[in-house]
């Protein structure tokens, strides 16, 4: 799209019908949606066949390419139960999601669920030997003798590069791992993580070979020489599952949609209209065609999503790297939020210490996760200096980011909304 054509009105529905695009394949949420959610996910759900499996890496268990993320929400029991209709069985919660109990009410009721599915659930240890008693408190929470896979959530947040990979690649995890999945309490363990300096963590990890999967924040247009580009090839490599999360998030301040603004994307992917995929089952596919990448993890909200999604799992073709470039600049110009691929370029260009990819990546939790509180704690838990971006060169950032971001619009907003 030409951006200097569009006329306000225009722009903002575009990047409206954006962060709707996104919201299937990341897990947003926009003011207002809440009723209509509330209204489709009231529909019945007819059964349908499973979706398509690939094997995550080393565990040989062969998951759903989609995975229901579960962050807490007033629809979450009937989303669960619709996703799982849909032919999902791959789940992914977390203690600080608030979402376990549901699982616990939902196997409760329907116990047959609890071995069709595989479940993922997550905690914060700084240590390896505190996982036990983690694993234990989540099997309590979630009314379960066991969880398929246990993920350390947020890796590399909390520690040092030099600290997670001692960590991740050290005896006393090996160690931890060993006796947890011999317990049988987690059949397999890993890590996820957003952190700007996931690529160096995540390959030593797969050098080491003590994980069975990592769960990562994702973009389908990485670039082929990036680190971490490289670290996944060292996964795969390793035969270490990879589940793709947070890959895309659009800018939502509240315009309302006007217009099926949704068509000037599907203009600019001609291959989305040949397919009969709309903007966000092409982002999926995108993401699928990457074969290293066994599973997709969405936070569906709504009926709407899961028939979206899992209609999108069943039609899957890889797309040609072409249509995946095409996509790739469609979904920027419409205005991303989400720092999505960071190495940490734009600071070093905009000459600031404040950690821009954070900021934004907050701002997202803030604005379109759902997890406000946890947005702010993060942010208030980053030094001064980490939050002062007002001396920094924004548009340098900009340009030198490879999404794209809009610093200047994005980092108010961000001190509006998180300070
Ligand atoms: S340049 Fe963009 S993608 Fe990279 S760290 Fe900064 S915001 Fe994230």
């Amino acid at each position: 799209m030409d951006q200097d054509k569009i006329n306000g009105a225009d722009r903002r529905a575009f990047l409206q019908a954006g962060a709707i695009a996104a919201a299937a394949a990341s897990g947003l949420t926009r003011s207002g949606e809440a009723h209509a959610q509330a209204q489709a996910i009231t529909e019945p759900a007819q059964k349908s066949p499973e979706i398509p499996r690939r094997k995550l890496g080393k565990t040989g268990v062969e998951i759903t390419m989609l995975d229901q993320g579960a962050v807490r929400g007033a629809s979450l029991d009937r989303v669960l139960r619709f996703s799982f209709a849909a032919g999902v069985r791959t789940f992914d919660t977390a203690k600080i999601y608030g979402s376990e109990p549901n699982f616990k009410a939902w196997f409760e009721k329907s116990p047959e669920v609890r071995k069709q599915i595989f479940l993922v659930t997550k905690d914060s240890p700084r240590t390896p030997g505190q996982m036990l008693k983690m694993v234990d408190e989540r099997l309590a929470t979630l009314g379960t003798d066991y969880i398929d896979l246990f993920f350390v959530h947020g890796f590399g947040d909390h520690h040092s590069v030099d600290d997670a990979i001692k960590f991740i690649a050290g005896d006393e995890f090996k160690e931890v791992a060993d006796k947890i999945r011999k317990s049988g309490k987690a059949k397999f363990l890993g890590f996820s993580s957003h952190n700007k300096n996931r690529a160096p963590i995540i390959q030593a990890a797969a050098e080491a070979g003590i994980v069975d999967a990592i769960m990562l924040q994702y973009t389908p247009w990485l670039e082929k020489d990036s680190a971490l580009n490289k670290a996944l090839d060292v996964c795969w490599k390793k035969n270490v599952g990879l589940i793709s999360m947070k890959q895309i998030a659009g800018r939502g301040f509240g315009d309302q949609p006007k217009g099926n603004i949704l068509d000037e994307v599907v203009r600019r992917v001609p291959t989305l209209a040949e397919k009969k995929l709309s903007p966000f089952q092409g982002l999926l596919h995108a993401i699928w065609t990457d074969e290293r990448i066994s599973s997709v993890c969405v936070s569906m909200r709504n009926t709407d999503q899961i028939r979206e999604n899992t209609d999108a799992a069943r039609r899957f073709e890889p797309l040609k790297t072409a249509d995946i470039h095409q996509l790739r600049d469609a979904f920027i110009a419409q205005g991303q939020m989400m720092c999505a691929d960071c190495d940490g370029r734009c600071a070093v260009a905009a000459g600031t210490k404040a950690e821009l990819g954070d900021l934004t990546r907050y701002l997202t939790y803030h604005q379109h996760h759902g997890l406000r509180a946890d947005a702010r704690r993060q942010y208030a838990e980053l030094s001064a200096e980490a939050r002062d971006w007002s001396n920094a060169d924004l548009a340098a950032a900009q340009e030198a980011c490879p999404n794209k971001l809009d610093f200047a619009k994005l980092l108010p907003e961000v001190d509006r909304r998180l300070a």
